[in-house]
């Protein structure tokens, strides 16, 4: 048996085993009768079978068009966004169980509300995620820019400034705009964002309008190079002009430790599905107890033909937010990312060994600030295999085709000028054989190689 082989029989026993849970969902009593009996008795059957090998068709597709997805199962998987958020077995279990639509109402009680359910133990998770972050409130939202939607839907009015980095995350621009508000960009000094920048540009914005921006945002790693921003001393500056700084970690909570009250976050905003080990859509927002009333607001409108209020939702989460299976993998996956937080050094050690590693291919440039702080970097490769590209019959490709034959994968395909990649969770011997693979793969091609 190898790896395709299992991971066939996985998907094939699995797939059955819904048909048979199918079976249990059009049936009345509780005793099942024998020709339901039967029909789950083949189901187990082929099961077996299919456990043991005996079935041998290949299996493609879970319905239709759509593809099995065996990525993570068949593969190293290095693509730079999908790293922190692959699940835990836990979550996948999950997954199967709670996949229904609004499967977390069943045991939601008055006030009806997504944060009180206790059964599954949504508002203790909630009490340990706010600890876990060193923050009063947390809620859970729809990913990271939901979070961003929250903030500015609360805070912003018609044209006031937030200001963000220069390598601000696009949902973060969009989500100021639909909140009417205008996005100033804070410019890099040495590729970072530091607090000085920031008190230059609140400056100039209050030179230009007269007002001070109304919120500075700025992720902790930047998702371009995964450099690190001095969020603790741009908080600092914003603490002293009083202006509210949301920090953006995207990039960071889940995967490393942090605190919030420590950095000085007035907002924490974070990515369940690109560094908590959920699926998508998934994030958290936490703040302070000063700002809780300002942005999880509850309704106050009366229908002025029924009078009914809606006193307990909060109106710019629409009420409820995630409401079902990504909620509770979520949950089934933060023991596991409450541990893995304290290993973040080991995953920079890793990091730092594999760029250098990739500093040995001739021609090859690191654009990531160095030493590496995260596990994404990013890397000029016009020099090195964009030059094997520009002879190669199948151009930027090839690079692709060779990792691929090596079972690695997550790399822009056909893209040769700048890689950009994230080893995080890999194992050191995972990352050793992918460094040895670009080396291969450099050599191959007459790029030389030192050691
Ligand atoms: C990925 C990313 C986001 C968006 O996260 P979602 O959870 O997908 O909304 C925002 N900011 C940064 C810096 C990111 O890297």
């Amino acid at each position: 048996m190898d790896r395709k082989d299992a991971v066939q029989r996985i998907f094939k026993a699995m797939f059955a085993l819904e048909e048979a849970r199918q079976i249990l969902r059009e049936t009345v009593a509780e005793e099942l009768d024998d020709e339901l009996r039967g029909k789950l008795e083949e189901i187990f059957d082929g099961v077996c079978e299919i456990l043991k090998g005996v079935r041998r068709e290949h299996l493609k597709y879970v319905v239709d068009r759509i593809e099995l997805r065996t990525r993570e199962e068949e593969f190293i998987n290095i693509d730079p966004i999908q790293a922190g958020g692959r699940l835990t077995p836990e979550a996948r279990k999950v997954l199967i169980a709670y996949g229904d639509g609004y499967s977390i109402c069943d045991y939601c009680l008055a006030p009806h509300r997504l944060d009180y359910i206790k059964r599954p133990p949504v508002a203790e998770f909630l009490e340990e995620l706010a600890e876990f972050l060193n923050m009063d409130v947390v809620r859970v939202v729809r990913g990271a820019r939901d979070g961003f939607r929250i903030v500015t839907n609360a805070l912003l009015e018609k044209g006031d400034v937030v200001l963000v980095s220069a390598l601000a995350h696009y949902s973060l621009c969009l989500a100021i705009e639909a909140a009417g508000g205008v996005w100033r960009e804070v410019p890099l000094t040495d590729g970072k964002i530091t607090g000085e920048a920031v008190a230059s540009k609140i400056e100039e914005v209050k030179k230009e309008t007269g007002r001070l921006p109304k919120l500075v945002a700025i992720e902790h790693f930047d998702y371009v190079f995964g450099n690190e921003h001095d969020v603790k001393g741009v908080a600092k500056v914003c603490r002293e002009y009083g202006i509210p700084f949301l920090y953006n970690g995207a990039y960071s909570v889940g995967v490393m430790p942090v605190d919030g009250k420590d950095i000085g976050a007035d907002f924490v905003v974070g990515s369940g599905h690109k560094s908590m080990a959920a699926p998508a859509p998934t994030g958290v927002l936490a703040t302070t107890e000063e700002w809780a009333s300002v942005i999880f607001k509850t309704a106050e409108g009366r229908g002025d033909v029924t009078g009914r209020g809606f006193g307990a939702k909060e109106s710019y989460l629409l009420g409820c937010t995630v409401m079902g299976a990504p909620l509770v993998a979520m949950m089934a996956s933060f023991p596991h990312v409450r541990e893995r937080v304290k290993k973040w050094n080991e995953e920079v050690q890793k990091s730092n060994f594999f760029v250098s590693e990739l500093l040995k291919i001739e021609g090859t440039e690191v654009l990531s600030e160095l030493p590496r702080r995260h596990t994404l970097s990013a890397f000029n490769t016009e020099r090195s295999f964009d030059v094997v590209a520009r002879t190669h019959k199948r151009r930027g490709f090839f690079l692709h085709d060779e990792l691929r034959r090596r079972k690695i994968t997550g790399l822009t395909p056909g893209m040769t000028k700048e890689l950009k990649l994230n080893v995080y969770g890999l194992t050191w011997e995972q990352v050793k054989y992918v460094a040895e693979a670009f080396k291969e793969i450099a050599e191959r091609y007459g790029l030389s190689v030192s050691d």
